[in-house]
């Protein structure tokens, strides 16, 4: 089987020299064991942290090991009597072709409804992190005016239409350039997005919400955190999802300058994990799920063939060439 190691750490944006293709021999599973063969394998922003040194809520990736993932795949083989080859699974051992995974670490999925990449996405960690912070940690009331920072991509696009769902009265997005503006608002049915490559935020939100935002999901700080905090009305609130405008930063850069607003409008600002909120995956399950069916909800994809290309996807992502989620299919 093929995996992809990480060859080193980057310093700055990472390169393809990072990265390393390497062929190892799979033993036959032990008992608690399955082999997966993986259909999809998932690229995601997190994954830049795990290649830093600096310790996070995640372990980095160590030089010379192979990287770690969400996939979804095929079990060819099982010595554990919860899984029989067949199976369908989610488990976190993405970055190869084949992986040797502990039966207690997969999860068997339902793909008759949704096709099975979805687990990655909407019906994934990227979509409960979407619904989470919706309803728990900047939570959204009937009538509320949404921001949401790269609203075309996976949590974004979601963050924009569940928040919708939950009562919101205007959603208001931001993305790089035309192609994914037009996409939000006439495929995902935002009602304005700014696109940030043209303008300054600040100008282009007071445009759009000219009486000012009541929740923020941020997905890329500077900038945008700035303009958000200089829009938010009275006890609005924001959550810190990502802030991948600083993932390749070399130097902490300096914070927002307008905190004070945070007195007058009494503002409140909080971080988030995505692992902390496991607790609602039935609802979100429920209520996802069910808007997919019924077609409230709508994604999209961007898909890159072959193992191979993975660490090129990787680049891709981080440099805004996806729309929606961003993954990777792994052929025969
Ligand atoms: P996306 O599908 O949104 O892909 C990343 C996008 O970020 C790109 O498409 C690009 O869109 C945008 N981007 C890249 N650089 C910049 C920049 N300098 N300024 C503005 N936008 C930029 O990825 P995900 O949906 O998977 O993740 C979105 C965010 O959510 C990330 O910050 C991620 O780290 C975070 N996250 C946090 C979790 C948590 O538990 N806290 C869990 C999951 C995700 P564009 O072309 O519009 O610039």
């Amino acid at each position: 089987s093929r995996e992809i190691r990480l060859a080193a750490r980057p310093h700055g944006a990472p390169t393809l020299d990072d990265f390393a293709l390497a062929e190892v021999e799979l033993p036959d599973p032990a008992a608690g064991q399955v082999v997966v063969r993986n259909r999809w394998i998932s690229v995601d922003p997190y994954m830049r942290g795990r290649m830093s040194e600096a310790a996070s809520y995640a372990a980095p990736y160590e030089v010379g090991k192979a990287m770690l993932g969400g996939a979804v795949g095929e079990v060819v083989a099982s010595g554990d009597e919860r899984f029989a080859p067949g199976d369908v699974v989610l488990h976190g051992l993405g970055w190869r072709d084949l992986a040797l995974v502990p039966a207690d670490h997969a999860v068997a999925i339902d793909a008759s409804r949704v096709p099975e990449q979805a687990y990655l996405g909407i019906l994934g960690m990227p979509g409960l992190t979407a619904y989470a912070g919706l309803v728990e940690v900047a939570p959204v009331r009937e009538g509320d005016v949404v921001f949401v920072s790269a609203a075309a991509g996976a949590v974004g696009s979601a963050v924009g239409q569940i928040a919708r769902q939950l009562g919101a009265s205007r959603v208001i997005g931001s993305a790089g350039g035309p192609e994914k503006v037009r996409h939000v608002v006439e495929d995902l049915g935002f009602d304005g997005a700014l696109d940030y490559r043209r303008g300054k935020v600040r100008r282009q939100l007071r445009e759009l919400a000219p009486d000012g935002i009541d929740v923020y999901f941020d997905n890329v700080g500077g900038e945008h955190l700035e303009a958000a905090i200089g829009a938010l009305r009275l006890h609005g609130r924001i959550a810190i999802c990502g802030m991948i405008s600083q993932y390749n930063a070399t130097e902490p850069p300096p914070g927002p300058r307008n905190l004070i607003r945070l007195i007058q409008t009494r503002g409140t600002i909080r971080g988030m994990l995505v692992s902390d909120h496991d607790h609602l995956r039935a609802p979100f399950v429920r209520d996802v799920g069910g808007w997919l069916a019924d077609g409230r909800l709508r994604y999209r994809e961007t898909v890159v063939e072959g193992l191979d290309a993975a660490p090129q996807a990787f680049l891709d992502l981080l440099d805004g060439r996806n729309v929606g989620k961003m993954l990777v299919r792994i052929g025969e």
